[in-house]
């Protein structure tokens, strides 16, 4: 019996019908997003071989965007890291977390008390803080003591929006893995017995949004990223391929931690690069459904 009209039924077709197409390979690739930290660089030292795997994807003509969870920088100072680096980007291809955050601030008219960190500060520039009706968290160490986020309860408890711009639990540094913004909004969201709403990866309106810049359906995208949950499991919930890279934040393992696994795992973002010229390759050659129905091919 089909169910129609039964939320619960038509949400499992769904569910179903979005796990074959992240899986299966796609008809076409019309867009690359690709996450920065973990994946091109680690603060000041870049991936080996990202500058140049990065150029031969933007030769092949293929449009990208860098969609982004740092929230511990503005975008310009983020973009000044990356092109002192040697990559070659535009501001305008970084979609970031803290831009979304911003969008939906004003969207909502709100006065958010901002725990973020200073370098990042500036993509509020203009954005009324007085008499905060929200908390709006990002990775911010220097404000991650006690009697900010008693303040932030405080806010929170009398009725303010609590914005998670989002929840990684950890991130990469350079001295080894260190707490993300995720726990310290885990500890509002228990203090308070409210909800945070995130903002930034894996939230699947992030990728859509990202994609509508490019008027690219998320069937025919690809995210490449170090982080499982967010990069791929988001990227594929939210009907992407997922291609997960093991630098960065990787840990051994991580590919079998989430349904349906990665689309492809490389060891670095240069074979990343690789695989989707490959799968490039082939749909301009007109080979790809070979390439589909061939067991194991992007595994
Ligand atoms: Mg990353």
């Amino acid at each position: 019996m089909h169910a129609t009209g039964d939320p619960f039924r038509l949400g499992l077709e769904f569910f179903s019908a979005r796990k074959d197409v992240s899986h299966a390979m796609m008809r076409q690739i019309k867009a690359v997003l690709i996450d920065l930290s973990g994946t091109l660089h680690i603060d000041n030292t870049k991936i080996p071989g990202a500058v140049e795997a990065l150029e031969k994807l933007r030769a092949c003509g293929v449009p990208l965007r860098f969609v982004t969870n740092t929230t511990k920088e503005s975008l310009s100072v983020l973009h000044g890291r990356l092109t002192a680096l040697g990559f070659r980007l535009e501001r305008r291809e970084v979609f970031s977390s803290l831009a979304a955050a911003r969008r939906l601030v004003e969207r909502r008219q709100l006065r958010p008390l901002l725990l973020l960190q200073p370098e990042a500060l500036e993509d509020f520039d203009g954005v009324n803080t007085e008499k905060p009706d929200a908390v709006l968290v990002g990775l911010a160490p220097d404000k991650f003591n006690y009697e900010t986020l008693t303040e932030a309860f405080r806010l929170v408890l009398d009725g303010a929006a609590l914005i998670a711009v989002h929840k990684a639990r950890y991130y990469r540094r350079p001295d080894g893995l260190a707490l993300g913004p995720g726990p310290f909004v885990a500890a509002l969201e228990y203090a308070t017995g409210r909800r945070a709403e995130a903002v930034g990866k894996p939230e699947c309106e992030f990728f859509h949004s990202a994609l509508a810049e490019l008027g690219c359906r998320p069937e025919e995208a690809v995210m490449i990223g170090d982080d499982v949950q967010q990069d791929v499991g988001g990227a594929q919930e939210a009907g992407l391929a997922g291609l997960l890279v093991r630098t960065g934040k990787y840990r051994p393992g991580d590919e079998a931690t989430i349904s349906p696994p990665p689309w492809h795992v490389a060891d670095a973002f240069p074979e990343a690069v690789e695989h989707v010229l490959r799968q490039l390759e082939l749909q301009r050659s007109g080979s790809v459904e070979r390439a589909e129905g061939r067991p194991g091919a992007d595994q």
